[in-house]
């Protein structure tokens, strides 16, 4: 639900420039992925879409406004984190107490039964079972978190969806499903959706558009059909290459 701009985004750490003058328009709707090796600099990124991170320069807009000094919660986005981040203390869903599916409801003062009926609609739409409810996340296996991540995400509808490659633990079989359910919700939702990953078939099944990533800058951002065509330099091509053998498997 939001066009996000970013101008001469640069995050540094010490000496290491993990996001070195990015320039980047994604367009309202549109799902977006950041692909590339561990340590390119996608992670921190997102987290500067988010407002976890200040940059150094450069500046963030949500529809034309600057969001660069808002707060997280005043950005009205969502990430799932690559970990998931559930409360661990706390079950999947109880109605009476604070719980992973509720607890961003009850802070903002929602009634018990609005909750209820949103808890209703979500476990529906991302696929969790009654069973799991008085579950903690240490009982869920990998794919069952990875729901209830999602499903905590969606209770409010976000602005933009932030998503740090939650499919890394998860089979291959389970991994075509996900695919699909999650390009299905981010139709659903309506929203703009910045994904990120080192799986380059998981980046192609889903995008829209790809930003292929490597030491702080994107190296080339297009369609995943014309990226995977058309590479824009060796990197991206070596990059590519793994792929291009199991695609022909
Ligand atoms: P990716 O998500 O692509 O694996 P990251 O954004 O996590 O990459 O990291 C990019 C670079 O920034 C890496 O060199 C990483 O070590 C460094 N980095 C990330 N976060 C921090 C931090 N909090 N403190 C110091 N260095 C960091
Ligand atoms: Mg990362």
């Amino acid at each position: 639900m939001a066009e996000v701009l970013l101008e001469n985004l640069t995050k540094c750490y010490g000496s290491v420039v993990a996001v070195n003058r990015v320039n980047l328009l994604i367009n309202d709707r549109e799902f977006f992925t950041i692909l590339g090796p561990s340590g390119a600099g996608k992670t921190t990124v997102l987290r500067l879409i988010a407002g976890f991170e200040k940059p150094d320069e450069g500046v963030i807009y949500f529809d034309g406004e600057n969001v660069t000094d808002l707060q997280p919660f005043k950005r009205r986005i969502k990430m799932v984190f690559q970990d998931f981040a559930l409360w661990p203390h706390m079950q999947v869903y109880n109605r009476d107490r604070y719980s992973n599916l509720n607890f961003g409801l009850r802070i903002r003062k929602w009634l018990t039964e609005e909750i209820e009926q949103k808890v209703s609609e979500v476990v529906q739409r991302v696929g969790i079972k009654k069973e799991l409810f008085s579950r903690r996340p240490g009982e869920l296996s990998e794919g069952e978190k990875q729901r209830v991540a999602i499903g905590r995400a969606i209770t409010t509808t976000p602005r933009v969806f932030l998503m740090d490659d939650p499919m890394t633990n998860l089979d291959p079989q389970s991994k075509l499903k996900v695919r699909k359910e999650i390009r299905k919700l981010h139709q659903d939702l309506e929203t703009t959706t910045i994904y990120v990953t080192h799986n380059i078939p998981d980046a192609m099944a889903m995008s829209d558009r790809i930003a292929v990533m490597r030491d702080g800058i994107f190296e080339q951002i297009n369609t995943p059909k014309n990226i995977f065509q058309f590479p824009k330099n060796e990197f991206v091509r070596d990059f590519f290459e793994s792929a291009k053998v199991a695609f022909e498997i």
